[in-house]
């Protein structure tokens, strides 16, 4: 009580609210955030990566906190990224069937037409409803939430200032710092993002209205996704791509090939080996400066609305790292070891903020492991085993190595590949786009790839990933029995091609 009142006194022009005074003498008066019984762990950061961790701490019977401050649970993935964007894929993609693909399927509609509003609803409603579960579980399991932005004032030290005004402090023995990253700006700052004209990922998923032309600068898998999503509900787009195929890192070249000729039969025109030079508004449009990726041809592109995607960077704005002296490496990443443990004792890093891809599953992985290093002193992650997806239509998914890696390194390898189009259930649903392309170790036929191109491969390559965290071989896949009819037979003829061969191809 008295160090609380000893904030509130410091505080002149932002003094503790009457609110925020409240919160913090009932945390205070229930034991809460004192000097002589500190948090065992502190979470900086609600995302997927420090909300796992909180409630894994909890659960550990740790006394934890997780500070926040968004307002809201869920970091970027839920507010932000991953859900939101796939609340307007799953919907952009049905509004689109309705418009092309029901007819031949013996449906006739007609008056199909988009209400965007509505739309944008569902997502924001997709959007609390998951946000709100968090704070749910949260309270669930006796995680205590500190909505504010938190800083250093040591390793055990944690100032909050608070989202209702003041400021409190919390003390810890242990902190997991997971802020995540936040949108990378254009390389060179040439072209300011405004999130009306020129927006970043948050600016498109709420466009209040479908720009007749939409330019993607970055052809990663967020630019194709929100691509995707204006394509379908009627926006004439081209991703502009400085490298020379689609998909981002770790995607493998025969995928992106087919996946570029996918999305061009749906309309998204694609300038690959192309360098965005600078986008400027001018007379209520952008217009674009373009040249190749090696210098030379110059161009000109117009566009009502343009996404820069080229990316996104940790984020520690505002933490006060330099309190503590937490070591960064040239890319802003906190630097960790392999048990997540930075520069400086007892305090630990996850998610977006250090090394490894920037996805919520692997956050997530990290979440657990880290506190059950704090609880047990033993943790584990797979990173040969964590899957990526493009979540477009049809869905990209892969694991582990691709082709061009396996070259480079000199791997023998051996591939087994099995066409949707020779697929019941795919050939059912009029939805044969793609393959499962399988790759194994040529000596041993472990599995050491999986790359997926087709209707629910975000799903299916679980299977993948299952089959190598237990280092099976082709042969174990094939040899198990796979339901009929399924999409999953699939992935099971592309084992048996692997090692021996398919039967129905
Ligand atoms: C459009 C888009 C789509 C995406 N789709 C997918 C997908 O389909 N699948 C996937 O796996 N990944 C996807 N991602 C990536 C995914 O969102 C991130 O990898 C994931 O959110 C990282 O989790 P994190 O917990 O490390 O950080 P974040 O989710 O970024 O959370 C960090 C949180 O920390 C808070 N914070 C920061 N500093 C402080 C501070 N000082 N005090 C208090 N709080 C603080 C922030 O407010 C934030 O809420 C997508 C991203 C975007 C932008």
């Amino acid at each position: 009580m008295l160090h609380l009142q000893k904030i509130a006194q410091r505080e002149t022009p932002r003094r503790l609210s009457q609110s925020a005074l409240r919160i913090s003498q009932s945390r205070t008066r229930r034991g809460f955030a004192t000097a002589s019984e500190p948090y065992e762990v502190i979470v900086i950061g609600g995302g997927p990566g420090g909300y796992v961790a909180a409630i894994k701490a909890a659960q550990l019977g740790l006394k934890t906190a997780c500070i926040e401050k968004r307002g809201a649970l869920g970091g970027t993935c839920l507010n932000v990224g991953c859900i939101p964007s796939k609340a307007m894929l799953n919907n952009s993609h049905m509004y689109h069937q309705a418009q092309h693909d029901m007819q031949r399927r013996g449906i006739d509609v007609s008056g199909v037409s988009l209400n965007l509003s509505t739309m944008l609803k569902a997502k924001d409603d997709a959007v609390t409803g998951l946000t709100k579960g968090v704070e749910f579980l949260f309270k669930q399991n006796k995680v205590d939430y500190i909505k504010g932005s938190a800083s250093f004032v040591s390793p055990t030290t944690i100032s909050v200032a608070l989202n209702d005004g003041g400021e409190t402090q919390v003390e810890t023995k242990n902190v997991i710092i997971a802020t995540g990253s936040e949108v990378a700006p254009f390389p060179g700052g040439g072209i300011v993002i405004d999130e009306e004209q020129i927006v970043s990922s948050t600016g498109a998923l709420s466009l209040q209205k479908v720009p007749e032309k939409m330019v993607v600068i970055g052809g990663g898998v967020i630019g194709l996704e929100l691509g995707s999503v204006w394509s379908r509900l009627g926006a004439d787009v081209t991703v502009v791509e400085f490298l020379g195929g689609i998909g981002g890192a770790g995607i493998d070249e025969e995928v992106a090939k087919q996946f570029q000729r996918n999305l061009t039969k749906q309309g998204l025109k694609f300038k690959l080996n192309t360098k965005v030079l600078s986008a400027e508004k001018e007379n209520g449009k952008v217009v674009l400066k373009t040249e190749a990726a090696k210098g030379g041809k110059e161009e000109t592109l117009d566009a009502d609305v343009v996404l820069v995607s080229v990316g996104r960077r940790p984020y520690v704005t505002g933490l006060n790292i330099e309190a503590v002296g937490l070591e960064m490496d040239n890319k802003g990443r906190i630097v960790i070891d392999d048990q997540f443990n930075t520069s400086v004792k007892n305090v630990k890093c996850i998610g977006d903020v250090t090394f490894g891809p920037m996805l919520a599953h692997k956050a997530e992985e990290e979440g657990i492991a880290a506190v059950e290093y704090i609880k047990s002193g033993h943790g584990h992650v797979n990173y040969h085993a964590i899957p990526a997806v493009v979540y477009t239509h049809p869905e990209v998914a892969w694991v582990g190595k691709n082709e061009q890696e396996l070259k480079a390194a000199g791997v023998q390898y051996s591939i087994g590949k099995f066409n949707f189009t020779a697929n019941s259930r795919a050939k059912t649903n009029l939805d044969t786009d793609g393959f499962v392309k399988i790759i194994t170790e040529k000596e041993t036929d472990r599995i050491i790839g999986v790359h997926i191109m087709g209707p629910n491969a975000g799903e299916m390559i679980s299977e993948g990933v299952l089959a190598m965290e237990y280092g099976a071989s082709a042969e174990d896949v094939a040899r198990t029995c796979h339901a009929h009819p399924t999409l999953s037979e699939a992935f099971k003829e592309a084992a048996m091609a692997a090692y021996s061969k398919a039967i129905h191809q």
